[in-house]
């Protein structure tokens, strides 16, 4: 069901294969990630508190919907965001976005790394976005991108090899530059935060996307100003991470690197916020695509747990035994609306 109304296009699933190799890594590493983490929770109990909503700007109510790993998180009465008891602040944001070194960075993703990262990652994307504008009566020459928040610039590329004109924009001075060391173009430009803002509200690109960035901002409420003064914007696609299963599995293995409500995800998005940032904006609900990794997170944790009691044998029976049956578990739980990720197209309302 769609909560969002009109005529919009629901998309459910994706295959997990392709990300299968990327995310075993978590398990690997997962007594890293869970080091990094906590110190990053601590970074965020540093913090003044948070009184309103990230999105709508209530007051939170005083009681809390959950607690988990030591942070309150308050369901908003008004729009149903769920936010941390604590504020991202610019201090949060400096302390936690470190700038790696580009020596590293580049030796650890390789050309092959990059292509099978823009191929089963950002392609798809790139694809359901083109398709769905095609719908709306735009070709690919017709589409102008600015992607916010670039980061390596594989999305750019990917909409780039399917003939749109992309450009992005990124903090990160390191993965500008090894972006456009890859895709052989200055596709990518290094910006500050305040900067970036900037950019938005200027920008003469019909479409801009923001894939896995708008629950980093710190002055989120001034980028949907400016997304919503700037006329020249006709589209927006979003990915943002949810308040879904994998918050839940994230709390019963409090000894797994909790992917999706930890780091720098100190708030998370339902259906009813979605839409009610979107109105925000000026916009509406164009396409949705929902393929959550819930399935997968379940899965490496329950590996990583299986692991650390010593039971090399049954972890093997559940490799054998749960792997076959992911993407059918993860299609139940993506058409259940409460899936880890969604991808959004929305539309400027007409006026
Ligand atoms: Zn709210």
């Amino acid at each position: 069901m769609c909560t969002m109304g009109n005529n919009c296009d629901s998309k459910y699933g994706k295959s997990l294969d392709d990300i299968l190799s990327i995310k075993s890594s978590f398990i690997s590493s997962n007594d890293e990630l869970v080091k990094e983490r906590e110190m990053q929770a601590d970074i965020l109990k540093s913090q003044k508190k948070r009184e309103t909503c990230k999105i709508c700007g209530s007051v939170l109510p005083s009681e809390h919907l959950f607690f988990t790993r030591d942070i309150p998180y308050f369901e908003c009465s008004k729009c149903g965001h769920i936010n941390s008891g604590y504020d991202d602040t610019e201090d949060f944001a400096a302390k936690l976005y470190i700038e790696q070194p580009y020596g590293s960075t580049y030796h650890e993703a390789s050309r092959e790394t990059y292509e099978t990262r823009l191929k089963n990652i950002y392609t798809p994307k790139a694809e359901f976005m083109v398709e769905t504008l095609k719908k709306e009566g735009l070709e690919c020459e017709d589409i102008h991108l600015l992607d916010d928040g670039a980061g390596s610039g594989y999305f750019v590329e990917a909409a780039s090899r399917l003939g749109c004109d992309a450009k992005g924009i990124e903090v990160s001075s390191t993965q500008v530059r090894f972006g456009n060391e890859m895709s052989g173009k200055e596709n990518l430009t290094a910006v500050s935060g305040a900067e970036a803002t900037q950019f938005v509200k200027d920008t003469k690109c019909n479409v801009i996307s923001f894939i896995g960035v708008l629950e980093h901002i710190t002055n989120l409420k001034d980028v949907i100003d400016a997304v919503r003064e700037n006329e020249n914007i006709k589209y927006v696609y979003c990915s943002v991470p949810m308040f879904s299963f994998s918050v839940i599995f994230e709390d019963v293995f409090r000894g797994c690197f909790n992917r999706q409500l930890g780091g720098g995800h100190t708030h998370l998005y339902t259906d009813s916020s979605l839409a009610y940032m979107a109105d925000m904006m000026g916009f509406e609900k164009c396409a949705s695509w929902k393929f959550g990794s819930d399935m997968m997170d379940l899965y490496r944790m329950l590996s990583v747990e299986l692991e650390k009691n010593g039971n090399k044998g049954l972890n093997g029976v559940l490799h054998d035994k749960f792997l076959p049956l992911l993407n059918d578990m993860q299609l139940l739980v993506d058409k259940s609306e409460f899936a880890s990720e969604i991808h959004m197209v929305l539309k400027r309302k007409d006026s």
